[in-house]
């Protein structure tokens, strides 16, 4: 007689790093919220430093008024000679005044505001009682203990504690409605919606294009996270009865459409509508992925822990471009939400959580891989050492997601290579 082992998923050694880290925080969201929000303003509660970094990373808007601003924190703030919450409550109503279009207001806290204890919640609470008109909602995007991506988490979680909820006698009633969370450029968005609406199956974007418009969420909600640092939110979501479908990121032709196959599983779509309705982008994205293979394939790549984009990303480089992975590095594992990914990678590569910035960067000089992604601040000194890098910002900045965007991402990849072989030559 024999008797059979219960299945279990293999565990993947991680290795878990806690020392400096150098990476951009959280305040850095507000450059890709303000553009996805146009009705929504971000007032940060920081310091000087906090204004020149989102002002230098959002750039000026010349033709528009711009929908983030610094609330700045002077000495005597800081010493406690002034009271705080008077000279916000003054500021806000100052700025809602003159800007009579905006619909919601995050109140958006900084390192500074957070080492001095400013109860921002109580702050956006105390504002929003005196303004029912306009949504008042706070958040902390401090570089204490975060990296840059979790202000995106952190502002989507504030918005989702503020959506409508559905009625517990009128849930059962509802039809099941797809949501898919994370901030995506409205042209992904509109591709994506035009693929749910081929497949018939209803959907929300969240965050859409108004801050007003939200979806009402519960028990007949199910969701597919667009993003893998969505943690919070995802709770949030949770906590109300919604139900999250498990997939890979949508990333490239086999990614997408397995991210897509989730929903359509989920609303019971006809096998043969999903294939016809997602047969020409997967098609278009093969092909522009054929194009950069040939530079790609055989490639080796280091992720330093950055935009926590990285474990998918890593995934698609391997699985539809044959890169070789050395070690996949990221702020923080979220092992529920990348286990299709993680199922994904070989079994050889080195996954780290965390950073002690000096030891990944003797493991990547022992390394020498033909492409470092990193932060801004240690690409030059590995250019300068004869490394080729990618700047891990970048991959936020840019539509990557979905099937017409799939050869942009992967030409961001082979253009540090391209530009090493003419430098080469
Ligand atoms: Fe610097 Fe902190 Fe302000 Fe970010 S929030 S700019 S890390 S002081």
């Amino acid at each position: 007689m024999s008797v059979a082992a219960p299945a279990v998923a293999p565990v993947r050694p991680v290795l878990r790093e806690r020392g400096q880290r150098e990476v951009f925080c959280g305040l850095t969201g507000i450059v890709w919220l303000h553009r996805k929000m146009p009705d929504a303003f971000f007032l940060v509660v920081g310091s000087r430093t906090c204004a020149h970094l989102i002002q230098s990373a959002a750039g000026v808007m010349i033709f528009a008024e711009p929908r983030f601003a610094t609330a700045i924190m002077e000495e005597k703030d800081l010493a406690g000679l002034a009271d705080l919450n008077e000279e916000l409550d003054r500021e806000v109503g100052r700025l809602l005044e003159r800007r009579p279009d905006i619909r919601t207001l995050f109140l958006v806290g900084s390192c500074p505001s957070e080492v001095i204890k400013l109860d921002l919640p109580r702050a956006a609470q105390r504002l929003q009682d005196a303004r029912p008109g306009i949504r008042i909602l706070s958040y902390s995007g401090s570089g204490i203990e975060t990296t840059f991506t979790e202000g995106e988490d952190a502002c989507l979680a504030a918005l989702a504690r503020s959506l409508p909820e559905t009625p517990a006698q009128a849930a059962s009633a509802l039809e099941p409605e797809l949501l898919v969370v994370g901030a995506l450029p409205d042209i992904v968005e509109d591709q994506f919606a035009r693929l749910f609406a081929e497949m018939g199956v209803p959907v929300r974007f969240f965050p859409g294009r108004s801050s007003v418009d939200l979806p009402a969420i519960g028990p007949h909600s199910r969701y597919l996270l667009a993003q893998p640092f969505l943690g919070e939110t995802a709770s949030v979501i949770d906590g109300r009865g919604a139900i999250r479908l498990p997939a890979p990121f949508p990333f490239g032709a086999d990614g997408t459409a397995a991210w897509l196959q989730a929903a359509a599983d989920c609303f019971a779509v006809d096998p043969l509508l999903f294939r016809r309705t997602i047969a020409p982008g997967r098609e278009r994205a093969k092909r522009a992925l054929e194009r950069h293979r040939e530079r790609l394939a055989g490639k080796s790549i280091f992720f330093m822990p950055d935009s926590q984009l990285e474990v998918p990303l890593a995934r698609f480089l391997h699985a539809e471009l044959g890169m070789r992975l050395i070690e996949v590095g990221t702020p923080y594992l979220h092992a529920r939400h990348l286990a299709p990914e993680l199922d994904a990678l070989p079994a050889d590569v080195v996954l780290s959580e965390g950073q002690d910035v000096d030891r990944q960067l003797d493991r990547v000089r022992a390394a020498r891989p033909d492409l470092t992604v990193c932060g801004l601040g240690l690409a030059n000194p590995l250019e300068a050492e004869g490394l080729s890098t990618k700047w891990a910002i970048e991959l936020v900045f840019t539509p990557i997601h979905g099937f017409d965007q799939a050869g942009d991402l992967a030409e961001l990849f082979a253009r540090p290579l391209r530009r090493r072989d003419v430098l080469k030559v």
